[in-house]
């Protein structure tokens, strides 16, 4: 799911890679682009216009900070408005104050309900709740088999009618748990309610009169994430025929192209709660619009990383390096070398900070190996140079560098290595600053 349109994004967000400034036309261009690859992921219509006009808005107003590179600046803006539709923020359940909290699920014949009741029941039963898995539905001749079955798997009680006790009133059936629920001390009901191939209005019926008869605290309408733009027709039509408080994707294992997803929260206006993304009991999950949004962006934790970013820059700093890294404002020297050190060390761990760049995953290694104290060394070795020394390193002869190992408790091999590094990074960094600074001090290019 949402490989493709992760893969287009990716693509987008590089075009504007070591560019200086974004002009109108970069901004139109890249919205366009944006446009294209979510109508590509089958992303509502009136979803992907609202969408594009606040990206765009946003990359055109004055919010453009210091801290970021233009780059940057339009991953955390489009990470920003992909959170907003997919709900904002986590939204978790609501208990009953008096207990049992009940709990209703509707959707299509297939959408996954009777394997969420499960999950569900699971999960709740792991934070120390006493669930109990109530089949409503009584349509599908597998039915209460099926519910029995997984409850029996997730190791909560359930309850249904038996073959032969007054079977054919799933009203009476939920009406009845309730009762139940309080005499045996559950503290949570979750009531199964049949499904149709399609929308029908008697389904629709008798989800609404269970609805009335149960008094749910939450509605769940579940829906099946491989449909694509028709889990938005059936939502709108669930939310007129029954109500619901919130949405429950399911199959997201699947490789729809995760349109349902971005568009059901922004079109019935009620949360993603939960998602399933498997047959498992297990496969299940809080829905959290934030971190969603940063795997569509595929963007590891490099959003965490801008935050930070922007949190810990020092604009003024900056700017005088970057004016001496374009040759502007005298020379680049080890000084401005470690404050930019240091700048990035602000951010946190140097190993988290690696850690959280795309491409991390391959350099896992290395990134464990990362070693803090090595940094440390550095920073004694540079104070230990003169003011003269730090500003103009090539001065720096046999008998200068025995004197600064010295004055750091280190070898000359260390202080050998160290002035190569600086001269290696400071032509790294003169290049990425003509392109694309003010950006994150010494980072590789973003
Ligand atoms: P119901 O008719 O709404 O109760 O749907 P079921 O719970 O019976 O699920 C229908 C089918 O979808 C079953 O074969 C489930 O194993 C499968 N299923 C449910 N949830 C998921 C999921 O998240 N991922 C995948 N791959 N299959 C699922």
């Amino acid at each position: 799911m949402f490989d493709t349109l992760q893969d287009r994004l990716a693509a987008t967000f590089k075009g504007l890679r070591g560019k200086g400034r974004l002009t109108d036309a970069d901004i139109d261009a890249t919205a366009r682009e944006i446009r294209i690859a979510l109508l590509e992921a089958d992303v509502n219509l009136a979803v992907v216009k609202e969408f594009i006009a606040a990206v765009r808005e946003r990359a055109k107003g004055a919010e453009l900070s210091g801290a970021l590179n233009p780059s940057q600046q339009v991953i955390k803006i489009v990470n920003e408005e992909l959170v907003d539709i997919l709900g904002g923020q986590t939204r978790t359940l609501r208990f009953a104050k008096r207990p049992p909290t009940v709990i209703m699920l509707a959707g299509l014949q297939g959408a996954g309900k009777t394997t969420l009741a499960g999950k569900l029941a699971k999960w709740l039963a792991e934070q120390g709740h006493t669930p109990l898995l109530v089949a409503a539905d009584l349509q599908r001749p597998n039915a209460v088999q099926q519910l029995t079955v997984v409850a029996e798997r997730a190791g909560v009680a359930w309850y249904a009618p038996q073959p032969g006790n007054g079977v054919g009133d799933p009203v009476a059936v939920a009406r009845e748990s309730i009762g139940i629920a309080e005499t045996k001390q559950h503290d949570v009901v979750i009531v199964d309610t049949a499904g149709r191939l399609g929308v029908d209005a008697e389904l629709m019926q008798q989800a609404a009169d269970i609805k009335a008869a149960v008094n749910p605290d939450e509605v769940l309408f579940v829906v099946d994430a491989m449909i694509g733009q028709d889990a938005v027709n059936t939502a709108n039509a669930f939310a007129e025929g029954v109500g619901f408080d919130g949405v429950v994707l399911t199959k997201l294992d699947g490789d729809a192209r995760g349109g349902a997803a971005l568009s059901i929260a922004r079109v019935t206006g009620r949360p993603i709660m939960f998602a399933s993304n498997g047959e498992k009991l297990a496969d299940f999950d809080v829905f959290h619009p934030d971190r969603m949004a940063s795997r569509i962006l595929g963007m590891g934790d490099m959003l965490t990383l801008i935050e930070q970013a922007e949190k810990t820059f020092d604009a003024e700093q900056s700017a005088k390096a970057a004016a001496k890294l374009t040759g502007r404002g005298g020379e680049f020297g080890l000084g401005d070398f470690l404050d930019q050190m240091k700048a990035v060390r602000r951010m946190g761990p140097l190993s988290k900070i690696f850690g959280m760049l795309p491409g991390a995953g391959a350099m896992k290694d290395q990134i464990a190996n990362i070693d803090e104290k090595e940094i440390d060394r550095l920073e004694a070795i540079i104070l230990s140079m003169t003011p003269t020394e730090r500003d103009n390193p090539k001065i720096l002869d046999g008998s200068r560098r025995s004197r600064i190992a010295k004055g750091s408790g280190t070898k000359v091999s260390d202080v050998n290595q160290l002035v190569d590094r600086f001269f290696e990074a400071r032509k790294m960094m003169t290049a990425l600053a003509s392109g694309s600074m003010p950006g994150m001090p010494g980072m590789p290019g973003m």
